[in-house]
């Protein structure tokens, strides 16, 4: 076992989510050298580890679909096409564009777009330890079979979706009340003849039938959400939900364990339905899809107020455009508007850290009370709060951060603000 291997960066991004990745590009594009770790196989993150098959936030909620992120998330759909069909708008039952995609496709145009990026990937790397140096991370750890290895940087940027950096660097954390929004399975099941149309009502029916003893989570009472695939004509499903802590293997495993069980009751009753005989479970994620876990204390907490009035700021870096989304019962999601222009600014102090001058925040770690959090989580502003956090560890390597000099910067780089 090679126990002592160090590798020299600028800046280290850990996970490889929609925000990892728009991180380690918008800083590399700044100039920076940049690692990013990813525990997993494959980037993606949700997209790819939980079957997450919608990007949704990258369209305001009006008549017809409008774009509320740019830059690096734009550039990736575009890429998107040259595996399989063009991305395109579909109003979901809750009047939401939403942007379906094939996951396997994402996996391919995301590692296009960090290669072409100069991005050095560290994939199969768990980050396990922080170093720090008074009030900045000095290096990280991360474990692979061949055992530690340390990353040295002068910048960070957590976009592990769990907020494991800023934990392990001491960042303090807010909210930590439990229980947490309910995690969802979600699945692509297949088998299912093209001549039944699959709505909320049918899959409602269906869970209806699930007998008591076999619903060990919860099927939502409402069917949950369904999208036909264009390219193969399977049914992307997300209807079974759970409470988990989202961190500890005890409690995810249990999660895993009641959705997976609860998933199969559910197909065996839908094979009772004429044309659905043949219905089967293809796929389900490498994970559970997790909404909520830690939240590290930013500089600025968005609030639900400001969120749901639609605040602006001086110097935003990015745009939120999705409903707050809140899951605080399993099988009962409650959806609320973004007043205003329909969208809130996220201000720069919102992706920096509290208590660790070298920390920046990305995706679902950035700084938000639970309700505000639970409209920015969502992929398309994760690209844009990662494409900011990368852009302004990068810039702060070069002097003190200037958010009109971020600002400006951002839009240099296609984003919309
Ligand atoms: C069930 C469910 C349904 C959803 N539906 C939608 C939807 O339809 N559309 C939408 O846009 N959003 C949806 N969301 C929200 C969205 O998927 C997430 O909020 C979004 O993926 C967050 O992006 P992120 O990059 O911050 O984090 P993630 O996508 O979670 O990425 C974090 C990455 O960090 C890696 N990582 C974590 N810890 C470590 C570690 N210690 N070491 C190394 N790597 C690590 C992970 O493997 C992962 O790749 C849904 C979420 C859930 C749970």
């Amino acid at each position: 076992m090679q126990l002592a291997r160090t590798e020299r960066f600028d800046i280290v991004v850990v996970g490889g989510g929609s925000a990892g990745v728009a991180a380690g590009v918008a800083a590399a594009r700044q100039g920076a050298k940049v690692a990013l770790v990813e525990r997993y196989g494959f980037l993606g993150g949700a997209a790819t580890n939980a079957l997450i098959m919608t990007y949704d936030g990258f369209l305001y909620r009006r008549e017809q679909p409008e774009w509320a992120v740019g830059g690096i998330g734009r550039e990736l759909l575009d890429r998107l096409a040259k595996f399989s069909s063009p991305v395109a708008p579909v109003l979901s039952p809750n009047r939401n564009w939403v942007l379906p995609f094939n996951t396997e496709s994402a996996k391919a145009a995301l590692d296009d777009i960090v290669l072409e990026g100069g991005v050095a990937v560290r994939l199969h790397a768990l980050l396990i330890d922080v170093r720090r140096r008074d009030d900045r991370i000095a290096s990280v750890v991360v474990a692979d079979h061949l055992g530690r290895l340390e990353i040295v940087a002068d910048a960070f940027v957590d976009a592990s979706g769990e907020g494991d950096l800023s934990a392990l660097a001491g960042v303090p954390m807010a909210y930590t009340e439990q229980p947490r929004y309910a995690a969802s399975l979600c699945a692509r099941i297949a088998g299912v003849s093209p001549e039944v149309t699959v709505d909320r009502a049918l899959l409602a029916q269906i869970g209806a039938a699930v007998p008591e003893n076999e619903r060990l989570a919860t099927l939502r009472a409402d069917g949950g959400f369904v999208l036909r695939l264009p390219e193969n004509g399977d049914l992307w499903w997300m209807g079974v939900d759970v409470l988990t802590d989202g961190l500890s293997s005890c409690s995810q495993s249990e999660g895993e364990q009641k959705c997976r069980a609860t998933a199969w009751a559910f197909i065996r009753q839908m094979r009772r339905i004429p044309g659905c005989e043949r219905a089967t479970l293809v796929a389900t994620g490498v994970q559970l899809g997790i909404r909520e876990t830690r939240h590290p204390m930013a500089r600025h907490m968005i609030s639900e107020a400001e969120a749901l009035a639609g605040h602006r700021v001086a110097n935003p870096v990015a745009r939120a455009a999705w409903q707050l989304e809140r899951h605080d019962t399993p099988g009962r999601p409650t959806m609320a508007c973004i007043g205003g222009e329909g969208f809130y600014d996220i201000p720069a102090e919102s992706i920096r850290a509290v208590a660790v001058d070298n920390l920046w925040l990305a995706g679902r770690t950035v700084g938000a009370d639970r309700a505000a959090f639970s409209s920015l989580r969502v992929m398309g502003t994760g690209f844009a709060t990662g494409q900011a956090a990368g852009a302004a560890a990068a810039m702060a390597l070069q002097g003190r951060p200037d958010y009109a000099a971020l600002k400006a910067a951002l839009l240099d780089q296609g984003a919309i603000l």
